[in-house]
């Protein structure tokens, strides 16, 4: 039996129109200084190439001050982006708290953060050629940190126990045990987190405010690139709901490869640049 909808109280518009507060402005924080890695990016040279082959994960990694460009380049593709500390794959993206600093969609100068105890910046946007996208009129924006990762457990539940192993939870666990991080395939899972959707394009439903998708913009030839804050470690899917204008988890959708270069700034261009240092807070919790 449902529930009957409660009685509303006497003042339940008054409750109602109170206005919202940001829950983190992000005046306090030092803005990414976009001159500045511009004048890193002319100086920074290709050091390498990397394609993931459509439905699969690839790693690439970046050094501290370089950059990395994920390119569409055959059809409109989505791209399932994982982010590690090189060093240390505990430090890794935290695409909620990240959501909760800059909004639902990364768009230019916003960050990559990691999660604690680490909290800094790993990558922030330097490029972006669907930059012109802005919202539609269904409130969809591209790159959102709200997505998960597409993943065959919720897919089990959803289509009655199907198994399908090439969802991105999977591509980009295969993919990061082969870059010998983690000893086995379900260890390596255990690392692999939270997304950023690169080219998908997403929103909230308003009547429902369930999270929809929608055929991605990207054509072949746009871009988006990071500079990389610290050492990374990067994995991507190229999600097999290829442009996800339809479903996901399936082999369904027409699916393309994704394209990563990789560029190293010299030393002598980077000058006194350091990677922002782990967070300050001194972790004793008040004890
Ligand atoms: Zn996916």
């Amino acid at each position: 039996m449902p529930r009957p909808v409660p009685t509303p109280p006497e003042d339940a518009q008054a409750r109602r129109d109170v206005p919202p507060v940001i829950c983190y402005p992000t005046d306090s924080l030092q803005p990414a200084d976009l001159m500045r890695y511009a004048r890193f990016r002319d100086a920074a040279t290709p050091v390498a190439r990397h394609l993931v082959p459509a439905r699969e994960g690839g790693a690439f990694r970046v050094p501290a001050g370089g950059f990395f460009r994920i390119t569409c380049v055959e059809g409109p593709q989505v791209g399932d982006l994982n982010l590690f500390n090189a060093a240390n794959p505990v430090e890794r993206f935290y695409s909620g708290k990240t959501r909760a600093l800059h909004g639902s969609h990364l768009s230019l100068g916003e960050r990559m953060w990691s999660g604690f105890p680490f909290l800094r910046p790993m990558a922030t946007m330097v490029a972006d050629t669907l930059g012109w996208y802005g919202r539609d009129a269904f409130g969809g924006r591209v790159h959102d940190v709200i997505g998960t990762r597409c993943d065959p457990y919720t897919h089990w539940h959803l289509s009655g126990g199907e198994m399908y192993h090439h969802c991105c939870h999977s591509n980009l666990t295969r993919a990061l045990a082969a870059e010998g991080v983690a000893g086995s395939v379900s260890e390596a899972e255990t690392l692999v987190h939270d997304v950023l959707n690169v080219f998908m394009c997403t929103g909230f439903t308003e009547e429902t405010g369930q999270y929809f998708m929608k055929a991605s913009p990207v054509r072949p030839g746009d871009y988006v690139e990071f500079f990389a804050e610290i050492d990374l470690l990067g994995v991507l899917s190229a999600c097999p709901g290829g442009d996800c204008g339809a479903e996901h988890s399936s082999d369904s959708a027409a699916c393309h490869p994704l394209q990563v270069d990789v560029f190293e700034t010299p030393a002598a261009a980077l000058g006194d640049w350091t990677p922002p240092p782990v967070n300050g807070y001194d972790r004793s919790h008040g004890r």
